[in-house]
């Protein structure tokens, strides 16, 4: 009987790519299923990283895009440590990630200036294009930063309708709340993209395919309660420090969303203007807790990252080190705003110190399309898939 020869149409462009963005190490695995058994996150049904790493020795960009497990691994590392080969499959994870998160959104050269150092003046002066004519027109030209009655606490205010705002509370809303609405319409279009991907990659059948509402009252409640609780990222071996850290950042982001959406509403509705007390003034508590969580959190995994570099169980890439360093400078900028203003410092370091916290907000928003800050909404995507898989593997 003649034997069959299984020919692999391998995507060299594809595996170029993959190694482009920190997975060099993939063609290293020789398949010996290790990762797979060690992996605390990988489900019996579906075991992850093994089958991912050949897709990706072949390129098969497709295949491995429209697989959720890429984004249940937490890059513990636990693989990494244990892989014969030195392949560091849990690395190669995160490029394939990264690499999802450019095929799912528009204006892909963003995705390149975020994931590269030499993007950064790129993204600086973007950001400064969008903040400063915003400025210039609020503030009615160019402010005298040393002045304590210009930018940003100059007595300009303007009246919309019944709305009455300080030219510096206007001059965010401009800012931001486009910026939020353009953010929010990429992500929606990808997570449905993803979500259609995951649908014919396990080719579920249609009498199971849910409706939003459906999908969204039976698992989108436990998948917060798993994400919140961090209870998959707890399993994780070999760099378990990580979860806590992780845990608190997302605790962070959740106060200041919160305080941002009060103070929105206090400030723009309820006409009581900022700034105010931070001693004084329960928002600008919770703020500071937020602030106080975000620099712990930040912190703790940039020091555990450089521990598990020297343990070689984790690499860092430049999207790690640009996200986890706009956070910080995000922190920072915010509490120095805070502390210059308070303790009555030169206004001119108040304005650019200000001016630096905008920036880094106006980049950390725009980061969540382009950058590895993109898994707050595509791993909770990938989460929800995973309770609704297991569901109908149930029902079936
Ligand atoms: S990545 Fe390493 S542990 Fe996993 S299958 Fe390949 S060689 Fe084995
Ligand atoms: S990094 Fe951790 S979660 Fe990811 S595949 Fe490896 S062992 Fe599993």
């Amino acid at each position: 009987m003649a034997m069959e020869t299984l020919k692999v149409d391998a995507d060299l462009k594809a595996i170029n790519e993959i190694q482009a963005v920190g997975g060099d190490t993939v063609k290293k695995c020789y398949q010996c299923a290790t990762c797979s058994t060690v992996c605390p996150l990988a489900p019996d049904e579906a075991p992850f990283p093994r089958k991912q790493m050949i897709l990706a020795q072949w390129g098969f960009k497709e295949r491995l895009l429209s697989d959720p497990s890429i984004w249940l691994c937490h890059q513990c590392g636990d693989c990494t440590k244990y892989c014969p080969r030195n392949a560091r499959p849990g690395d190669v994870l995160a490029s394939l990630r990264l690499l999802a998160t450019k095929e799912l959104l528009p204006f892909k050269f963003m995705h390149t200036f975020y994931n590269h150092l030499w993007g950064l003046p790129i993204l600086i002066l973007i950001s400064l294009l969008f903040i400063l004519p915003i400025m210039f027109l609020t503030f009615g030209g160019v402010p005298n930063f040393s002045d304590p009655n210009s930018f940003p606490y100059g007595e300009i205010y303007y009246k919309l309708g019944f709305l009455e705002l300080p030219a510096r509370v206007l001059m965010v809303d401009l800012v931001f709340l486009p910026l939020a609405a353009v953010v929010v319409i990429f992500m929606a279009n990808a997570v449905n993209k993803m979500w259609n991907n995951y649908l014919t990659y396990y080719n579920i059948p249609q009498a199971y395919r849910y409706g939003f509402k459906t999908i969204l009252s039976n698992y989108f409640i436990p998948a917060i309660e798993e994400i919140l609780a961090h209870s998959r990222f707890e399993k994780c071996g070999a760099n378990s420090w990580r979860a806590n850290p992780h845990k608190m950042l997302l605790y962070a982001f959740i106060i200041l969303f919160i305080v941002t959406g009060t103070v929105f509403v206090l400030a723009d509705i309820f006409h009581m203007h900022t700034p105010w007390n931070p001693f004084t003034h329960p928002v600008k508590w919770l703020a500071n807790v937020g602030g106080i969580l975000l620099l712990y959190g930040v912190i703790g995994l940039m020091a555990g990252r450089n521990r598990a570099e020297l343990e070689n169980s984790l690499k860092t890439s430049y999207s790690d080190s640009f996200l986890l360093w706009l956070i910080l400078i995000v922190g920072i900028t915010g509490f120095l705003t805070e502390f210059a203003r308070v303790l009555k410092f030169y206004y001119n370091y108040v304005s650019i110190v200000y001016l630096a916290h905008l920036v880094s907000v106006f980049l950390l928003f725009l980061a969540i399309p382009y950058s590895k800050f993109s898994h707050l909404v595509f791993r909770t995507t990938a989460v929800i898939f995973d309770l609704y898989y297991k569901d109908i593997l149930k029902k079936q």
